[in-house]
């Protein structure tokens, strides 16, 4: 037992360390409401979840597809492609050579950096996201680290934050703040999502 802890403190502390860590989108846990700038503090308005896949570029488009399929797999949420987006669409993605959107430290080969991030656009009249737009970043998703699995586990992140999750601090779950190739949402997650109207 007090062997353990050390071990598990290094792994922690080495994959904050890792370059490429995915987005500081700080999506709201408890249901903090009202903002649509890059603070990122955003309540899903509902778990009837629609989504637009804005013309996806391979490293994204089929992982996209599978990523927002599984989501729609988990228990309170269902996801519906729409042929074209509205004011009410709750995930738009978006994927490209991103440099400074909302001022994010962007993926660049040997620096790593930012390589998604989900922004509230729009808000309901009960200050919940009516819609947000999710940003890949296809420098990253075009280099050899982004492979399949955490392309797919990205896209899942970038989705949980438009349900309203945050960041977990504990390692091992794909809400954790840097990048893994984990693909399934943990019950505390799942929790949230039956909070959901
Ligand atoms: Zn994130």
């Amino acid at each position: 037992m007090s062997r353990a802890r050390p071990i598990l403190l290094l792994l922690v502390i080495a994959l904050l360390v890792i370059p490429g860590t995915a987005a500081p989108a700080q999506a709201n846990w408890a249901g903090a409401t009202g903002d649509t700038g890059c603070g990122d503090l955003n309540k899903a308005d509902n778990r009837d979840h629609t989504y637009y896949e804005s013309s996806l570029s391979t490293a994204f488009n089929g992982p996209a597809t599978y990523g927002l399929n599984y989501v729609d797999s988990v228990a309170y949420v269902s996801t519906t492609s729409v042929s074209a987006p509205t004011g009410t669409t709750d995930q738009v993605i978006y994927d490209n050579a991103y440099t400074s959107y909302c001022n994010r430290p962007w993926w660049r080969p040997g620096s790593g950096g930012t390589i998604g991030n989900t922004r509230c656009v729009s808000d309901n009249s009960a200050n919940e996201c009516e819609k947000h737009e999710v940003r890949l970043s296809t420098s990253w998703g075009n280099s050899s680290s982004a492979t399949l699995s955490k392309r797919r586990s990205l896209v899942i992140h970038e989705t949980g934050h438009a349900l309203g999750l945050s960041h977990r601090s504990v390692s091992g779950e794909v809400m954790q703040p840097s990048i893994t190739s984990i693909l399934t949402f943990t019950s505390h997650d799942i929790d949230h999502f039956a909070s959901l109207s």
